[in-house]
């Protein structure tokens, strides 16, 4: 369906550096004159088999791109690829303790590169770019405060959130919970990773921490009793099939709980998560879901609605774009 690469889309769980597509990477090492790494496979995608790998590969492309030009030249490809996929409003996932293990000069000069180009590409095309700083959980709660109190600090550079990525097996939500009480006492919406790797229970533990989002949280569907603690607190899951599937949460669409948690009437949004990681574009995830479960463009606009309400940009905001879509 052509129809459904041109629709405009809303996209609430996209990892910036996870966006980066093997041939970027390959260029930059060659416009470095650095050795390309040793990451991908013969067919020249990310050679990953496990979450532990994928993590490590994650880490090695990040530092590729921590000299500022190569920063910006990142940013810049991934927000040409929104336009391409017609996005009308994105929020992107940026962790700082990924750029400098404390809080350095150049987590600053990186919003500032990050929240230029979103104007640029705004005025341009129409895009409407935000960020939510994450903490990297398996780094432990006193890094993610550093972080949360960072987030609170960067709203002038379009930074709208507060949330957390890393490693789900590594410590428990909950301790988590200053960071996240900072951030939402400082205005900004949270969010955290929970129900990929580890179950419904993850998910309980999530919604303790007063999120009105959670990235994944798909593993609630093993829970009749976390799906009704979700649909009480109306908290939306950001739901990223084309990863769970390559994560083999799922062996395919068919299998996936996507279909199963809208019709229990819970709001979703739909995302890409590491999209060259796991093979997909919005355009594919949107494509899959409409031959697996004969979704058409009326079920997409309705979910874009829905996750505009759920955006973390200003109330004026949401209702101009609801009316564009
Ligand atoms: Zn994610």
């Amino acid at each position: 369906m052509s129809s459904l690469k041109s629709c405009k889309k809303v996209e609430l769980h996209l990892h910036l550096e996870g966006a980066a597509s093997p041939q970027l990477v390959r260029d930059i090492c060659k416009s470095n004159f650095t050795q390309i790494p040793e990451i991908f496979d013969k067919a020249g995608n990310y050679k990953w088999q496990n979450f532990d790998q994928f993590l490590s590969i994650y880490e090695i492309v990040t530092n590729l791109f921590l000299e500022e030009k190569n920063f910006e030249a990142l940013i810049r490809h991934v927000l040409d690829k929104q336009v391409k996929e017609n996005v009308l409003y994105s929020e992107i996932f940026l962790g700082p303790h990924l750029w400098s293990d404390t809080p350095s000069n150049r987590w600053e000069r990186f919003l500032e590169i990050a929240s230029k180009a979103a104007g640029e590409y705004k005025n341009k095309y129409g895009i409407h770019t935000y960020f939510i700083i994450v903490c990297i959980r398996h780094l432990g709660p006193e890094k993610a405060l550093e972080a949360s109190i960072f987030a609170s600090k960067a709203k002038s550079y379009n930074v709208v959130g507060f949330g957390m990525a890393g490693d789900e097996k590594k410590f428990n939500n909950l301790d988590f919970m200053e960071s996240f009480n900072f951030a939402r006492n400082s205005g900004l919406g949270i969010t955290t990773h929970a129900g990929e790797i580890c179950g419904a229970k993850s998910v309980d533990e999530a919604i303790q921490l007063g999120v009105t989002r959670i990235g994944h949280g798909v593993r609630a569907s093993e829970s009749e009793e976390t799906i009704t603690k979700l649909t009480k607190k109306n908290i939306l899951l950001e739901i990223c099939p084309g990863s769970n599937i390559a994560m083999g949460l799922y062996s395919s669409l068919e299998d996936h709980p996507i279909n199963f948690l809208l019709n229990k009437n819970l709001p979703i949004s739909i995302s890409t998560d590491d999209p060259p990681f796991f093979s997909t574009t919005l355009s594919k995830e949107y494509e899959g879901l409409h031959n697996a479960f004969g979704w058409g463009i009326e079920i997409f606009s309705e979910i874009n609605k829905r996750s505009l309400e759920f955006a973390f940009c200003d109330a004026k905001l949401k209702e101009k774009l609801i009316q564009q879509l």
